[in-house]
């Protein structure tokens, strides 16, 4: 039993990240526990853990039934007691001094309402990490709407080809407090992918580098609002130290707001832009990557942007930004340019797979909101996309897009749940625009990819770049991205046995259809 001067931990929500926290709230501070993790000094006596979620699955029973016989063996005096499909926390829950909140809660989710009652402080699991990890860690931490994943594969890479060791965690894949409890020494640098939802809970977190790559409408009913969803990732500044890097992009729509976030704090500000700039930046000139932080030093070349293996002007700054992370870590601008040459795009985000007779097919299934299909058009020319988006909505306007895509690509194709959505947005938009863009309503992925496959000539591309999530029909992106490659693949090889194309609508203006037999053998050349 706890003694009346232990404390209470509270753990919202039993997925990815509060698993984490509660199997080092069992492995820290054991005689020969993990060499890497940190103490549980923050949490003085901690004699009692509650664990609650919102969900009551038989999944979820086993998983907390395996814990509380861990518990069990591992710290017997702790006690462990659980709340499942709760909509909010009963009074005999108690007090807590510390909840760890999961990023699945949304503030206003009656759970967290409830939580937020019984606790003194309500943190996320990135901050627990922060306050769990041994001193001395180094870290980076990047956030932004669109490039996140990129960046943070792009710092790990670049690091790791200068010579030192670093983990890419967090949003990314793995919880940054399970790699702060695994066994084995710690690498030098964390490079943390931090998502809006755990910024949200930090109170501490303090990186001695840190982007927010940009700002565009995403996760808005997590939020409430754009400006609650802005503030939530300016966060990551807020607890950085004098001689601490801060980055923004300088086109992004909240750089003033940021910068004035920023202006707040003792950190070193600089500035990523994609022309000339102002040291301390990270820029494009002549087309070169220029790297230009110390103002009394002259400025460093990189690489050229065409020597980066990534495509479109959102790579380029993504490129900057990572260099200039790492460069806070003493990696040399020799060093950087070599790493940058030899990074290999991630999977699904504008990943070229095949090329079909002429036509490539991208694969941007990660482009699940509308402005990283905006950058991704940034890497073709006018008139050359065949543009397929749909899925599940997340509640946005496509007008914003719609109106950069009309003017720009062959052809669109709408699909999936928001398929109508889209359609309707765009249309409206194509009235105003007063442009001739073919727009055609596909049932679903399999239909649209058919369809595009069957227009697209030599020369054109085809990309798919939902600017949706995938849940209407796929379990994740990933899937939805290798369900892409695999149409196009039967597409490509076995067109005799492939469905004809059913549009809901004509498709093209006759003759715009490619003029081929449809037994004839096609050329591909497959790059993944
Ligand atoms: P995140 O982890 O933030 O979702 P990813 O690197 O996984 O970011 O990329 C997600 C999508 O956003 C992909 O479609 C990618 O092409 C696009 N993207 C990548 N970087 C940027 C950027 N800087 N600005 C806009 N879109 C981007």
């Amino acid at each position: 039993m706890s003694g009346p001067a232990s404390s209470r931990l509270l753990i919202a929500g039993f997925g990815r990240s509060g698993q984490a926290v509660a199997r080092a709230v069992l492995t820290t501070d054991l005689p020969g526990g993990a060499s890497g993790s940190g103490s549980l000094g923050f949490l003085p006596s901690l004699g009692q853990l509650t664990i609650t979620d919102g969900a009551d699955t038989a999944a979820l029973r086993a998983r907390l039934d395996e814990f509380i016989q861990s518990a069990a063996r591992l710290k017997p005096e702790l006690e462990v007691q659980a709340f499942l499909g709760a909509e909010a926390l009963p009074e005999e829950a108690g007090h807590f001094e510390l909840g760890v909140i999961s990023p699945g809660l949304a503030p206003h989710d009656p759970l967290t309402v409830s939580v937020q009652r019984h606790c003194d402080e309500l943190i996320s699991e990135l901050e627990f990490a922060w306050r769990l990890a041994p001193a001395g860690q180094k870290w980076i931490a990047i956030t932004g709407s669109n490039g996140k994943t990129t960046t943070t594969m792009l710092c790990a890479h670049l690091l790791r080809e200068a010579g030192r060791s670093a983990a890419s965690v967090g949003n990314i894949g793995e919880p940054v407090t399970d790699l702060l409890c695994a066994e084995g020494a710690l690498p030098e640098i964390l490079v943390v992918e931090a998502s809006s939802f755990q910024l949200e809970y930090t109170t501490s977190f303090a990186p001695q580098a840190t982007a927010l790559l940009n700002v565009a409408p995403d996760h808005l009913d997590w939020h409430g609002s754009l400006e609650n969803y802005a503030a939530a990732k300016q966060k990551i500044f807020a607890h950085q130290c004098a001689g601490d890097l801060a980055l923004l992009w300088d086109a992004d729509p909240f750089a003033e707001r940021t910068g004035a976030v920023i202006a707040q704090t003792p950190v070193t500000r600089a500035t990523v832009s994609l022309s000339e700039y102002a040291a301390p930046a990270a820029y494009v000139h002549a087309g070169m990557l220029w790297l230009h932080l110390d103002p009394a030093c002259a400025p460093q070349a990189l690489c050229r942007a065409d020597e980066l293996p990534l495509s479109g002007q959102h790579n380029v700054v993504n490129a900057l930004f990572a260099a200039a992370l790492v460069a806070h870590f003493g990696v040399a601008p020799e060093q950087i340019a070599a790493g940058l040459k030899t990074f290999a795009a991630p999977a699904h985000r504008l990943e070229l797979i095949i090329e079909v007779e002429g036509v490539r097919y991208f694969d941007d299934s990660k482009a699940t909101n509308p402005d990283s299909v905006r950058a991704a058009l940034t890497a073709f020319g006018p008139g050359e996309v065949h543009l397929l988006v749909g899925g599940q909505g997340k509640g946005t306007s496509y007008d914003e897009l719609a109106r950069v895509a009309l003017p720009y690509v062959r052809k669109v194709y709408t699909f999936g749940a928001e398929g109508p959505a889209l359609e309707e947005d765009f249309l409206r938009i194509q009235a105003q625009l007063g442009t001739t863009t073919p727009i055609a309503g596909c049932t679903d992925l399999e239909e649209a990819v058919c369809c595009a496959a069957t227009i697209a000539r030599p020369g054109e591309v085809v990309l798919l770049s939902p600017a949706c999530a995938s849940f209407d029909e796929f379990y994740s992106y990933a899937q939805r991205g290798d369900a892409f490659r695999a149409h196009v693949s039967i597409w490509a090889q076995t067109v005799d046995e492939y469905p004809a194309p059913c549009p809901t609508r004509p498709l093209s203006p006759p003759g715009h259809a490619k003029d081929r037999a449809p037994n004839a053998r096609r050329r591909l050349r497959w790059w993944r």
